[in-house]
């Protein structure tokens, strides 16, 4: 892909199908919005590169953030979206995009209610540990913290509803008339070409983090880091909506992840480092403040030559490996270096003996609060760590880039004007996000997923509300 201006069709629409609303993308924001433009009253297709529901939101472990829900009121939590917006933008700080927080952050207790009550999405409170940037419990997500289960119950609601999904039918260009968009072509297969025109199409294809030529442009830092999303996330939206005249925001933000497995290539959980861990680089010294979280961190390591390994020790090991199964697996096939002290560690990795003992020495005397941490680290989960110690290797990565198309408050792609392009909305990682300008450390946890739901809510219900049907309390 070379060139970032979108092939766009263009003239008036001869199509092969017909709908009220066509959503391009069936992840967490596609769905989503189906979802809420069909109960509008809307007819709508949904049209999939893949041939199984396989993006970012079936990657992820599916926690969404709501300020103000009666699963807080539940559990005696008081909140609010004047609390939760404040904890977003002390996270990100200013970015291009301050009123899609504002909006999400009010829409995101009726988000999830309506999830539970009328997507029939199974999502429970997650009050055990605290999340990134928040400042009350508010991530709600599946029993089994999986962003797959979340898919299966969001795809079992398009089923119950009959709302079709095509899958493995990638849109491939925007069809305009006069200046609106009107539907898409899309291709099967058989590469046999579709064209369905719609009052309202919405991008739901998430953004560019496997296009390196766009990262190159937009993101350079995250070029250098594993990508661990979705192969999908290509970047059709940033270049079709260019090539309209869109306007773009945040496109220099990205979710990272400071410990991704190598060379296992599988997650390593940040609770090893909530719970007391220390990242060292390949000489034995620590290189920041670890509590920052695991995708601010990712770009401390993204500015330095790695490898990088985390350091906890065996109880820490044993306690995350019964609870967390991936990690129980790493660990099974090799994943965690094992070392009765620091020399043994320093001489089973090749980290400089005497860098790392004063390494532990410091991390340690700061857990217990017998030295101020010269990075000034104040969280230690269980206190300085014990012995024996355990270590893996790790690397950062990319999860899904944060910036995308400007939209106003109802999902409605912007041009470089600040005007509506009639007939075209975009949501999730194709519009442009709310975790800060430039670099990972604006991502307050859950802010993914809130874009991509929150804006399949709110664009779903916008792009129907042309249409007039009436709501739809029950599908037919
Ligand atoms: C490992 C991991 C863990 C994460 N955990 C969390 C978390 O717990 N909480 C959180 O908030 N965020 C999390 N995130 C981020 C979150 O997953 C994403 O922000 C979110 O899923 C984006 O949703 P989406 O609907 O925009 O994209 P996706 O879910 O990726 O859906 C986009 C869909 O569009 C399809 N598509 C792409 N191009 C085309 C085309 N041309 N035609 C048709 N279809 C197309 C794709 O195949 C895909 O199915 C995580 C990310 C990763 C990688």
């Amino acid at each position: 892909m070379s060139d970032p201006s979108p092939p766009s069709t263009s003239g008036t629409v001869e199509a092969d199908i017909a709908v009220d609303v066509l959503v391009i993308g069936a992840g967490g924001c596609g769905l989503v919005a189906a979802i809420a433009a069909h109960e509008a009253g809307a007819d709508v297709a949904v049209v999939e590169k893949g041939h199984a529901i396989a993006g970012n939101t079936s990657l992820s472990s599916g926690s969404i953030p709501g300020a103000g829900t009666r699963f807080q009121v539940e559990r005696g939590i008081s909140d609010d979206p004047a609390r939760f917006a404040a904890d977003l933008f002390r996270v990100s700080g200013d970015h291009d995009a301050p009123h899609l927080t504002q909006r999400l952050a009010e829409t995101s207790a009726e988000l999830v209610e309506w999830l539970v009550d009328t997507a029939g999405v199974d999502l429970e409170l997650i009050d055990t540990y605290r999340h990134v940037g928040h400042s009350v419990h508010r991530l709600h997500a599946p029993r089994d913290k999986r962003g797959t289960t979340l898919m299966e119950d969001l795809q079992r609601e398009v089923e119950r509803r009959e709302i079709p999904i095509a899958f493995g039918n990638p849109a491939t260009s925007l069809i305009t008339a006069e200046g609106a968009v009107v539907g898409a072509q899309t291709e099967n297969n058989r590469r046999e070409r579709v064209r369905i025109s719609s009052k309202a199409t919405i991008l739901a294809v998430n953004g560019f983090g496997r296009n390196r030529e766009l990262l190159r442009r937009y993101c350079p830092i995250a070029v250098e880091a594993e990508y661990a999303g979705a192969a999908t996330s290509e970047g059709e939206a940033l270049r079709w909506g260019l090539g309209l005249g869109a306007a773009t925001g945040n496109l220099g933000a990205y979710q990272g992840h400071a410990s991704f497995a190598d060379p296992h290539g599988v997650l390593v959980t940040w609770t090893l480092v909530e719970k007391g861990g220390i990242i060292v680089d390949a000489s034995g010294a620590r290189i920041a403040d670890e509590s920052v979280g695991y995708s601010a961190f990712a770009e401390q390591e993204l500015r330095r030559a790695g490898p990088f390994y985390v350091i906890y020790d065996a109880a820490i090991c044993d306690a995350v490996a019964r609870n967390q199964e991936e990690f129980g697996k790493l660990v099974e096939i090799g994943g965690a270096v094992a070392a009765d002290d620091a020399e043994a560690l320093a001489a089973r990795i090749g980290f400089d003996p005497s860098v790392l003992a004063d390494t532990l020495g410091a991390a340690r005397a700061a857990a217990t609060g017998d030295a101020p941490d010269r990075f000034g680290r104040t969280a230690w989960g269980n206190g300085p760590l014990g012995q024996p110690l355990r270590a893996t290797r790790i690397t950062p990565a990319l999860f899904h880039t944060q910036g995308g198309l400007a939209v106003d408050a109802t999902g409605r792609v912007l041009d470089v004007d600040g005007r509506p392009i009639p007939g075209l909305f975009a949501g999730g990682g194709a519009a442009a996000g709310i975790s800060g300008r430039q670099g990972s450390g604006g991502y307050a946890s859950g802010n993914g997923l809130l874009c991509a739901l929150g804006l399949g809510f709110i664009t779903g219900r916008a792009a129907a509300a042309p249409v007039g049907g009436e709501t739809r309390r029950e599908a037919s």
